[in-house]
């Protein structure tokens, strides 16, 4: 049966476990002992994401990630009624602990109840909330699902990412040449004035439903009195269009053009790459019925959502694999004022335990 207290403090026994991106070792030495009671063989690729595997036929592949955002160290979980949060001095932790607490929780009781499931193979990468760098170098070798849930999205389990964008990560490296700003400026060339015209000539904000474009930093200069000689200009845009796609890469590279020709005795670097790709569940595919009908078996709708963030599941459709990404309970991600909302993580262990008894 499933235990919700049992659940709770998984839960905050993970939290507990300090693994900012980068430092996930104590959080992959816990997760491969707990997997490793429950019955499961557990390896660890090049990278260090944890594949669990058993004898079966073809799994189905439950997934979540080791990391967390900072600030992630020293969270205090506090029980608040019905929810879970923080001491307000870290995030709450729930990404992606949530995630990995129902996917524990779920195989705990099932095992427990000695009940029929599925077969199953529990991914959980590394490094996935700089940019699923762990997914990205996970070794798909080893991996034999074809049909995933990616338990990574805030809100109830029924909330379902329907589509997640392409995105595209810019840097820009500009030198320009240093010169007194007072004696003698026509000498200089003005790297923060090139950063400026470029900036200008690119698109800003929420360019239409499927698309955002924005310039997250600007540096550059040294002092007052010295005409900037280097400044550094990093962005991102994410569509679900591929139009656009081509459309925006376009524009950078006029913008690119542009400057170029007017300030030719410049240097302006550009690294213009993608991060992960764009995917959009069809509701005919068999994983999607699968999961609809499990949430349909404890009483919820799917309910389904654009996503302007990417996850693993961009990269698992990269390789192949029908990744459905469901919400974990988690709320306010990313901020100190995260929280879990208790009753909603048990529903989806329940929606976790329909979906392998299937
Ligand atoms: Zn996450």
């Amino acid at each position: 049966m499933i235990d919700k207290t049992r659940l709770i403090d998984t839960f905050c026994d993970l939290v507990r476990i300090d693994s900012e991106s980068g430092n996930e070792d104590a959080m992959a030495k816990e997760m491969t002992m707990r997997l490793e009671k429950l019955g499961f063989e557990v390896q660890a690729d090049a990278y260090g994401n944890l594949i669990a595997g058993e004898a079966g036929g073809e799994p189905f592949m439950l997934s979540g990630h080791l990391d967390t955002v900072v600030p992630g160290n020293g969270i205090n979980p506090i029980i608040d009624g019905d929810r879970i949060r923080s001491d307000g001095t870290t995030i709450g932790g729930g990404d992606n602990k949530a995630g990995l607490a129902i996917i524990l929780e779920t195989l705990t009781s099932i095992k427990e109840d000695a009940s029929h499931r599925i077969p199953v193979e529990v991914v959980i990468s590394r490094e996935e909330e700089p940019g699923l760098i762990g997914a990205h170098a996970l070794d798909f070798s080893m991996i034999r699902s074809k049909q995933a849930v990616v338990f990574d999205r805030e809100g109830p389990v029924n909330r379902i990412t329907l589509s997640s964008p392409t995105y595209i990560a810019f840097d820009f490296d500009i030198t320009g040449r240093a010169a007194h700003a007072g004696i003698e400026p026509e000498n200089g060339i003005s790297a923060i004035q090139i950063a400026s015209d470029l900036i200008t000539l690119l698109p800003q904000g929420r360019l239409d439903d499927e698309t955002t474009f924005s310039v997250g930093t600007v540096q550059g200069g040294s002092t007052r009195n010295t005409v900037p000689e280097s400044a550094k200009v990093t962005g991102e845009f994410r569509t679900m269009n591929m139009e656009t796609l081509d459309n925006l890469l376009l524009d950078i590279e006029n913008a690119l053009i542009d400057v170029r020709v007017k300030y030719p005795e410049a240097d302006i670097k550009d690294d213009v790459s993608p991060k992960f790709k764009t995917f959009r569940i069809n509701e005919q595919d068999p994983c999607t019925i699968m999961i609809v009908e499990a949430l349909e078996a404890i009483g919820l709708t799917p309910d389904f959502q654009l996503s302007g963030g990417g996850s693993d599941a961009n990269v698992f459709w990269e390789h192949g694999i029908s990744a459905v990404v469901c919400g974990m309970a988690d709320y306010n991600m990313h901020t100190l004022r995260e929280y879990v909302v208790i009753p909603e993580l048990v529903q989806a262990v329940e929606f976790c335990s329909e979906l392998l008894r299937a």
